[in-house]
């Protein structure tokens, strides 16, 4: 059926979408987060009315007073996600309720509306259905940014009484260039990322802004990703500015950090946990010290890291460097359980490895 009839968003196809031959020239080199679908959906929120305006339309600007929050006070989240095109041409989402979820969360703790999570599933899949013909073939995905913000003209503090939801969407293709080579990461010793009672556990635009400093310095040392410590202790592994991290080590075990709040919940780092001990790893959510991970590097203890993210998937991390030298895990390239994890995740999403769990939700 139609979507016009089918649900509660107004439909209004963009005449100035790209040109079918035009998108296929686009689609053979996507990259990551520069080229955008002909469409958008957007819902908004007026406190004592609620939710309104449910619409699928054309992607463009937003016109916003001078004095809207979010450019004030940073009110604002988001979400990622990637729908993909299966081998028998239907299209899948990997956890999408898990998104809903965590924006809900998110949504509380930056004190706004929580969208009902059956409007948020049914806006990305209004977004999906639309721009379907985006979705790069092969390896690549459409990644889905659903997002809200505080849209009201007011400078006093306090929260926001409207606000505007929104979904965009990019095809992707591999998220850091060069494809599957591991990745250098820079300790940052100075700035950190969330503290106790913070916003490290909420998806929020704000965590980015207050990372990319630190991200800065890690390729001003030439690196690719900043990989932060604990705020109150500068000690433990926390993650990274946008992903999650895990360490394998002689035994096989797998050890990574715990969700204590200042760490963000990441749906892959969830879904590895359960895969990792699927596969025989004894999988533990523990706290360890950058002095550790040096240490277990220089024996051999620690024999693999990689980093994790719906974006980036799985990412081998080859070497680590800060102020006090550099030091490089197993052979810098990776390795097999890394690989394993990596080729068991991506192939459920495609549809390609059994999904005894039932993550994938077809179109
Ligand atoms: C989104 C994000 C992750 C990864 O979460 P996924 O659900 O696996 O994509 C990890 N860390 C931060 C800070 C993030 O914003």
């Amino acid at each position: 059926m139609d979507a016009q009839q089918t649900s509660r968003f107004t439909v209004t196809r963009n005449s100035q979408a790209v040109s079918a031959d035009e998108r296929a020239i686009l689609l053979t080199d996507p990259g990551f987060g520069r080229l955008f679908t002909d469409h958008m959906v957007t819902i908004r929120y007026t406190e004592g009315q609620g939710w309104h305006s449910h619409a699928v339309g054309p992607r463009e600007p937003f016109q916003l007073d001078p004095a809207c929050a979010v450019l004030h006070y940073a009110q604002e989240i988001f979400e990622g996600m990637k729908a993909y095109r299966l081998d028998d041409g239907s299209i899948a989402m990997f956890r999408p309720e898990e998104n809903a979820r965590r924006f809900a969360a998110s949504a509380e703790r930056l004190a706004m509306p929580v969208l009902p999570e059956d409007m948020f599933l049914e806006a990305c899949a209004e977004m999906v259905k639309i721009d379907a013909d985006w979705i790069p073939s092969g390896e690549g995905s459409l990644y889905l940014r659903p997002f809200m913000f505080a849209s009201e003209a007011f400078l006093g503090v306090r929260p926001s009484n409207e606000y505007i939801f929104c979904v965009i969407a990019s095809p992707a293709g591999a998220y850091f260039k060069g494809g599957k080579k591991a990745v250098t990461l820079w300790v940052s010793e100075h700035y950190t990322r969330a503290a106790r009672g913070g916003t490290g556990a909420a998806k929020c635009g704000g965590n980015y802004a207050a990372s990319l400093v630190a991200q800065k310095e890690a390729i001003g040392h030439g690196c690719d990703q900043v990989v932060f410590l604990d705020a109150a202790e500068n000690k433990w592994v926390e993650e990274l500015g946008g992903m999650n991290v895990f360490f394998v080590m002689d035994d096989g075990s797998i050890i990574t950090p715990p969700l204590s709040g200042t760490i963000l919940p990441g749906i892959t780092r969830n879904s590895i946990l359960s895969l990792a001990r699927a596969q025989g790893h004894e999988v533990r959510e523990e706290l360890y010290s950058f002095d550790q991970w040096r240490a277990d590097s220089a024996s051999g203890r620690l024999r693999e890291a990689f980093a994790c993210g719906t974006a980036a998937v799985v990412t081998a991390i080859g070497t680590v460097r800060s102020r006090g030298g550099d030091f490089t895990i197993g052979n810098g390239d990776g390795g097999l359980v890394t690989e394993t994890i990596r080729a068991e995740l991506t192939g459920i999403q495609r549809g390609t490895v059994a999904d005894p769990a039932g993550w994938v939700r077809k179109l």
